[in-house]
């Protein structure tokens, strides 16, 4: 049986088989030490020259090689020992050692947290650069978040139910990634921007409540802490108000910075809640960062903001387009207003943002459950009879058949996993990202498709002349 680097302190004079990767290999005089990583840390391994044979396959070993070394685990004198390490009372005096597998030299330092070295390379090696502590950890507390999460609304009745990937195109505002269809040539599927309409749809299906780890795609010019690909915590209830998603939301966030971080403090619990117009005027933004102290690592600083518009003006066309999503419920006030076509501008809605030291970590809204109401904001959005039917049908179908009032929330994981481990980057709590300008360099995507593959699709491809 295997004994994982940080049981060795619990087995003071035992034999035991560990295995894993040479950290670093010293040399002292006739002595050979190398530190041995697992998952779970490191632990100093001796090989004495009383073994000769050992001892030379010892010598061999370089750094990042995998090992299997049998030996016994001894307390180390006083003064040898390494405070810094969780098991620095301890080392393993080699008997036995196996060379699993060798390693090249490695592209890049991996003792380093890494952020020295350019993204090309780190996302073209990026299995040896999660080896890194770092970006262990990183991946470990977006699991243990994940956990938490899943285990947090399964104890509140909620079901995970998972929704297609491959959909047709969802109008949530972002460029929709497609994918060509071999059996319907010149058709295309969507993969999708959020859950949102399935979700909806969920509710009409009478779960009432639902929540899923949701991979979202969106075709996006990317910036700093955007992906083609992100994960939300998806969620949608039934016969809830606002007030009940944003203290269920509350409730999570709080007990989840417990349980993951809990050297972060909360700044102000119950989370403020200021309106997007006093966000506006106060902060000049609708993301304020609220902590007291910025330089703080330490302080996190919930917001929530509500009474968004319903809609605004698109600078660009000058028509009315919708500011969350074109589902979202304007507040009961608003009706008379919105359904007659009346002062669009001052309408406002019940969408909520949840916003963290200046990131927004999270939207959602009370839904349109009505028919009618739903078909004014398609009609409001300028959106013609016909191509509502084509884009929508189904939606406004669905509405026919005893909708329950619902709403939801979609925190998005990979930003709180950032700002909980205090990383500059999305990119960096993400397992296999890609880059800034949206390229997988490690599996080298996108590629290009062989002539067959084209033909079958259906599809030609123009290449375009700069
Ligand atoms: N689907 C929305 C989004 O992706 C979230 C929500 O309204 O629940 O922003």
């Amino acid at each position: 049986m295997r004994t994982l680097t940080k049981d060795t302190i619990n087995k003071i004079g035992e034999k035991v088989i560990l295995m894993g990767w040479v950290d670093v290999r010293r040399d002292h005089g006739k002595l050979v030490f190398i530190d041995l990583r697992d998952r779970w840390g490191l632990v100093q391994v001796i090989f004495s020259p009383a073994n000769k044979e050992l001892l030379s396959t010892a010598d061999r070993l370089r750094t990042e090689w995998v090992v299997k070394i049998e030996g016994t685990v001894k307390e180390r004198p006083q003064g040898m020992q390494n405070p810094e390490l969780p098991t620095g009372s301890v080392e393993i005096e080699a008997t036995e050692l196996e060379i699993l597998s060798e390693s090249q030299t490695p592209p890049f330092s991996l003792s380093t947290d890494g952020y020295e070295i350019g993204e090309e390379h780190r996302m073209k090696y990026r299995y040896l650069d999660l080896r890194r502590p770092r970006m262990k950890e990183n991946i470990i507390m977006r699991d243990r978040i994940i956990n938490f999460c899943r285990d947090f609304l399964h104890k509140k009745d909620f079901v995970e139910i998972e929704t297609p990937i491959v959909s047709k195109s969802t109008p949530e505002g972002a460029r929709d990634y497609v994918i060509p269809s071999r059996l319907y040539p010149g058709k295309f599927y969507a993969l999708p921007q959020s859950p949102q309409q399935y979700k909806q749809l969920l509710m009409v299906a009478g779960f009432e409540r639902y929540f899923q780890i949701a991979r979202c795609f969106r075709d996006e010019d990317t910036r700093g802490d955007r992906q083609p690909e992100f994960t939300q915590l998806d969620l949608e209830m039934s016969f809830v108000e606002r007030e009940d998603i944003l203290n269920l939301m509350e409730e999570m966030l709080i007990l989840l910075v417990k349980n993951s971080a809990p050297h972060k403090k909360i700044s102000q619990v119950p989370f403020p809640r200021i309106s997007y117009s006093e966000a506006m005027q106060k902060h000049g933004t609708d993301r304020p960062d609220l902590r007291e102290n910025k330089d703080d690592k330490n302080e996190l600083a919930f917001v929530w903001i509500l009474d968004f518009p319903v809609f605004e003006k698109d600078q660009n066309t000058n028509s009315w387009t919708y500011s969350h999503n074109p589902f979202t419920a304007p507040k009961p006030e608003y009706l008379d207003n919105l359904m007659n076509g009346r002062d669009l501008d001052k309408i406002l809605s019940q969408q909520y943002d949840i916003v963290l030291n200046g990131f927004e970590v999270g939207g959602g809204g009370i839904r349109i459950h009505k028919k009618e109401i739903l078909e004014k904001v398609f009609k409001i959005l300028g959106h013609s009879e016909e191509k509502i039917k084509k884009n929508f049908g189904h939606m406004l179908e669905a509405f026919e058949n005893g909708v329950p009032p619902h709403g939801g929330i979609a925190p998005g994981l990979d930003r709180l996993v950032m700002i909980l481990r205090g990383e500059p980057n999305i990119r960096e709590t993400i397992a296999f990202p890609k880059t800034g300008d949206a390229r997988d360099l490690m599996m080298e995507a996108p590629s290009e498709l062989s002539g067959e593959q084209l033909r079958e699709l259906g599809i030609e491809v123009i290449k375009k002349i700069k």
